[in-house]
Parts: C-alpha cells; structure tokens; sequence
C-alpha cells in the first residue's frame, strides 16, 4: 500500500462519489488498498439529489443495498423514495467512514511516470490508477428533432425536472418510453393536457414483476454467461416498465397511451407526420442520458461513439484505468444499486492484482 503524503502515489483515485463510487470504496477499504474518492457533488447521494420529487425505484430497499449494509426498509411504502435512497447514501459513507472529498470537480485525467495524474479544481493528484465512476446524469441526451432550436416553448430534460405543477394546464409532450417516460407522464398527466410520445409502444412488465424480478433474470444472464450457456431471452430488461402505483393507476384512467414521434418543431409546436400542426407548449424529454466521460478525453480513451473500449471494465487503451458504473458495458447491471456491489468487487479484485 502506497500513500500520497510520503510523497508516493495512492494506489487509486476514484472519480464520482455516487452509489458506484461508494460500492468500489467498499471493496478498496477492505482490500487495504489507499485511496480517495474525489466527487463533484455538494452534497452525498450523486445522481439521486437531483431525481424528481416524486421518484420511486422500482425495486423495493432490500434489493436496492451496497455491499456490507442492508438499505433500512422504507416506512410505509413498498419502493424506496429519492430521499430515502440519498439517506441511505448519506448514512453508508458516514459508517465506512470513506476518505471522500467534495465538492471537487475533476477536469483531466493524464499519463504521468509511475501512474495517472487527476486534474481537479482544487489541484492535481497521483495515483497508480484510476477509477472512473461519474456516471451519466451530467449528460442528459436530447435527440435532434428538426426545428428544436427554432420551438419557442419550454423545453426540460428528465434531469431537471422536478413535479407537474409547472406544466399545471399546459399543453405538453412528455417524450421518452422508459420508467422515467412513464412515471413522469403518470404525473404530468393529471396537472396538464400530456401527450405520450413514445418511438415504439411501451413495453410495461407484468404487474406483479418488479426490480426483484428483473435482477434475477440478469443474475441468471450473468451466470449462464460465466458457464458459457446460452439463456433464451428471458421476459423484460432493466429498462421495461415497471407497474409501480403510480404507473399502474395513470395506465387505469386511459392516460398512458402514447403515439408515435412528431416529425419536426415549428415556432410553437410541432407537426406530426401526417402534416398536422399542434401547438404546444412544453416539452418534457425523458429521453436518457450518456456517460459523463470528458475528464478522459486527454488520455485518447474515448471511443466516437463515446464510451471507453473495455474489457470487465478495464480500459482497453489505458490498462490503468477502470470503469464503473455507467450501464451494462461496465458490469452487468453495474447502473444499479444492487448490480453494481458485483461489478465493483470484482473490478476491485483485478485491480489488487495489477497492484501487486
Ligand atoms: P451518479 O449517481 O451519477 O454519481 C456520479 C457522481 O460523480 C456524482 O456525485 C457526480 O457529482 C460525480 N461526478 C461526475 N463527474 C465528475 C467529475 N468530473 N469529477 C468529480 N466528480 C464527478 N437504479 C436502481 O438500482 N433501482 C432503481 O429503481 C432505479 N431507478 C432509477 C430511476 C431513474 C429515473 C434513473 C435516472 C435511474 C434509476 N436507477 C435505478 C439507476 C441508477 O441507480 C442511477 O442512475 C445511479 O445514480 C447511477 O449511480 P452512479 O454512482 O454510477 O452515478
């Protein structure tokens, strides 16, 4: 084990102190290896401080908990709150007791001799290698639509979106047809005159199929994989719909219907394929998001189609580097909270080797 202080390198610096960045502080603490986790966040609880107010995972606390300490069953609901999971978080790297600093905001990771160098706000550090695990909610994705530039309406990203009130008899586009789509249009559906825009019908999961479900399905993707065995495609992925109540009840009053994509924007609305113009005057993209990689640019890591070439979520170019987190290309299901205590142990594991 190496330190910063007698002038050496940390053995690692993990970049982003979200869920995925707390799961591989978990692993590195009990590797004994030295480390920092370096988060942009004011505050803990990464990606979730900035959920909408209503937002409720789709897996219940006991399949929503980080390696070592079970997520406390939420009081009186059947699915985990934002404020419940940012407590969660909040009380996890209180007990482990993390060397977390924030808000720091890393600009450049770079080749030094012996490791890596992280540029920050607050001054360069060193490390034999890096974690990256930022995430992807500081990259909210908005297709091209013609015209969007040109609609003088609102336009909001899932990632700023906050409750319905502000769309309170409006006329608004609620696009996207994921969880985020569907509990969003759940919502907005009730406060304003909400269209669905969905590129293909939405795909709901049974409603006794929740995150439980879908976790057990990767995990035997996963193993079947490990035993080179092939499962037939199992019914959903993580990204289905997942009935919660307040899906379930927006679906019982008609309200989640949905309609294929507009073919472009005009000043105040849109004009569906047909020709038919509508005016309109809010547009809510539930549109997903990319992964927050720019910090990797200098290392020539970043593919065109802006990910990192990985193997087991080693950079291929950069073997000092790992990826954690960002979606299934980093680890199955490493994007969840329970998917990504997996992907980090074993991600840790490998890294201890190369240490050695
Ligand atoms: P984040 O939580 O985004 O954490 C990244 C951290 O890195 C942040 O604190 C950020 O400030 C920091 N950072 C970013 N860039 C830098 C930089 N350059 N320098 C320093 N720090 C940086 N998962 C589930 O398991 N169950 C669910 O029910 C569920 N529901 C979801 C519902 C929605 C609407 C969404 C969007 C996601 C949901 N997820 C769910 C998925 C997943 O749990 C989250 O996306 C999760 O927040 C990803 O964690 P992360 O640690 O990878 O990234």
């Amino acid at each position: 084990m190496t330190s910063e202080a007698d002038g050496d390198l940390l053995d690692v610096i993990v970049i982003g102190g979200g869920q995925a960045g707390l799961a591989t502080a978990w692993y590195l603490r009990r590797a004994r290896l030295s480390y920092v986790v370096l988060d942009a966040g004011e505050a803990p609880g990464g990606a979730w401080r900035h959920g909408w107010d209503s937002l409720r995972l789709f897996s219940p606390s006991s399949w929503s908990s980080l390696p070592g300490w079970p997520m406390p069953a939420s009081p009186g609901a059947d699915y985990p709150t934002r404020d419940d999971v940012i407590e969660y978080l909040s009380a996890y790297e209180q007990r482990y007791q993390f060397p977390i600093e924030r808000p720091v905001q890393v600009e450049a990771v770079k080749v030094v001799e012996g490791g890596l160098e992280v540029v920050t706000d607050r001054g360069v550090r060193g490390a034999r290698t890096v974690v990256s695990a930022t995430g992807t909610w500081s990259h909210p994705f908005i297709p091209d639509y013609p015209g969007r530039s040109r609609f003088g309406g609102v336009q909001i990203h899932s990632a700023h979106y906050e409750s319905p009130e502000a769309f309170s008899g409006k006329r608004v586009l609620v696009v996207g047809g994921g969880n985020s789509g569907a509990q969003i249009m759940a919502e907005v559906s009730l406060a304003a005159d909400a269209t669905w825009v969905t590129t293909e019908e939405p795909l709901f999961l049974p409603d006794d199929v929740d995150g439980r479900v879908l976790f057990q399905r990767a995990t035997d993707r996963w193993r079947a994989q490990q035993e080179g065995r092939v499962i037939d495609a199992p019914v959903g992925g993580l990204g289905d719909i997942v009935a919660i109540p307040s899906v379930r009840a927006a679906r019982a009053r008609g309200d989640l219907n949905s309609r294929r994509p507009f073919a472009a924007f005009h000043d105040q609305g849109v004009i569906w394929p047909g020709g038919e113009e509508e005016r309109i005057d809010a547009v809510i993209w539930c549109t997903g998001f990319r992964p927050a990689l720019d910090h990797l640019r200098p290392l020539g890591v970043v593919e065109a189609d802006g990910r990192v070439a990985v193997e087991a979520g080693r950079s291929v170019r950069e073997p000092r580097l790992w990826l954690m987190g960002y979606g299934d290309w980093t680890g199955a299901a490493s994007a969840t909270i329970v998917g990504v205590t997996r992907a980090a142990r074993d991600m840790v594991a490998v890294i201890q080797q190369a240490l050695v």
